[in-house]
């Protein structure tokens, strides 16, 4: 059952809306929003439609879920867009990247992301982001921040080395036929155990603490910009850190792991790992809600759930046991709209399939220099001649393109191209 479509939404949002106190009002005033229709103003985000404002946060939720992901529900990942046209992507959870780029933003805004630390579930599509990423238009580099480890090979650069040298015949078999300045990762690696600024741009302050997550290694982030606070925790659990950088926060998100009755009968774990994982490795429900608590936020938003109608309501009710403040329990593109006055909660509405973006072919040049081989004399000798179909091809091409195509590779001219003679099929 695909839940988190049509009327579904609407019974999750209920249950969402019920636990916010800031959200109904506020959507009420937002005459700024440049559409009129009425569920734009009540509920949904159509991507695209809307500017932020100068002074304006936008938050949306990419992955909200468990390791074990689904069509509807991604691993952790969070989209933070700002009123100066900054964006900042925070994990990059498996199943992420589609909610990503179905948000279709401008892909060299998307050039910055800040691991928390480097299980699967925060970082499983970092790869697809580096080079489906170009294929859909970023042609700048990707800078990755992330903390280090306690050796060399737990740290962030290490990991990230090696997933490019995962995909080495992936990123030869482009070169010289694809842009390739996008390939490159800069990897910023950070001292996991110090709290400390690790960004800071164009009136951006982003730090990092340490969490509290398996072992040493694992960071919390907060981003500070115009006023606007956002924390988040990525996996942690209750730590002194959080509560001393967390406050003061516009919105906190913070992990809430299924209840151990759901790790145990839900999420299939054995009881003898249920309880250590969901009391020592991660936070339960009403654990967050004691964090949230404490620190107080505007918004206080829970994911790390398998989230459904059945699971929500034992998730909200053990998170409300400890806090009876605003709170969002996270579904994937569910977003937030952070001003000083209000936060307006709505659930994004996308296509679900979309192509690459015009910034991709925008001033990009290739070199054929960069080639490094196209097909060998065995392969090409192993290839079926199609002349006839690919003079056909050719002669449907404009003129303008065919010109473009025989100075990048004027040995792949069909043969006949210049004459009007019909090319003759090898019979190979
Ligand atoms: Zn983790
Ligand atoms: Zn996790």
């Amino acid at each position: 059952m695909n839940w988190v479509s049509g009327k579904a939404v609407g019974l999750v949002l209920a249950f969402v809306l019920s636990g916010i106190a800031a959200a109904s009002a506020a959507a009420q005033q937002e005459s700024w929003r440049t559409s009129n229709d009425s569920a734009n103003l009540r509920d949904y985000y159509y991507p695209g439609t809307e500017q932020l404002r100068p002074d304006e946060m936008r938050v949306v939720a990419l992955g909200t879920g468990m390791p074990a992901i689904s069509k509807g529900q991604a691993a952790a990942s969070f989209l933070v867009q700002l009123g100066n046209g900054d964006n900042f992507i925070f994990d990059l959870g498996t199943g992420s990247l589609g909610n990503l780029i179905a948000l279709q933003i401008p892909w060299n805004t998307t050039d910055k992301v800040f691991l928390g630390h480097l299980h699967f579930d925060h970082m499983g599509d970092l790869a697809a982001l580096m080079i489906v990423g170009v294929s859909h238009g970023r042609n700048v580099p990707l800078n990755i921040w992330g903390p280090s480890g306690k050796t060399h090979e737990l740290g962030t650069k290490y990991s990230i080395e090696h997933l490019v040298k995962a995909f080495n015949w992936e990123l030869s078999s482009k070169r010289g036929l694809i842009p390739g300045t996008g390939y490159r990762a800069i990897v910023h690696e950070f001292d996991y155990s110090k709290v400390q600024t690790v960004y800071e741009q164009n009136g951006v302050v982003i730090k990092s603490w340490p969490a509290v997550h398996v072992t040493d290694g694992p960071v919390s982030y907060s981003l500070e910009w115009n006023g606007l606070k956002f924390v988040f925790s990525s996996d942690t659990v209750p730590n002194k850190w959080f509560i001393e950088n967390g406050k003061d926060a516009d919105i906190v998100i913070h992990e809430s792991f299924p209840s151990i009755n759901q790790l145990i009968f839900r999420d299939q774990m054995l009881p003898e790992a249920a309880w250590p994982v969901g009391t020592r490795v991660h936070t339960q429900p009403a654990a967050a809600g004691r964090v949230f608590s404490i620190v107080k936020p505007r918004m206080a938003v829970a994911y790390h759930f398998i989230h459904t109608p059945e699971t929500h309501d034992e998730v909200y009710s053990e998170i409300r046991t400890t806090y009876d403040g605003p709170l969002t329990l996270a579904q994937d593109l569910m977003v937030w709209n952070i001003t000083k006055d209000d936060i307006v909660v709505r659930q994004a509405v996308v296509p679900s399939i979309t192509y690459p973006s015009k910034e991709k072919t925008a001033g990009a040049k290739v070199n054929p220099k960069d080639r490094v081989a196209f097909l060998s004399d065995w392969l090409e000798k192993g290839r079926l001649n199609l002349a006839d179909i690919d003079l056909a091809i050719w002669r449907r091409l404009s003129p303008a393109i065919q010109e473009r195509i025989r100075n990048f590779a004027p040995a792949l001219v069909p043969a006949g191209a210049e004459t009007n003679a019909p090319a003759q099929p090898s019979g190979k």
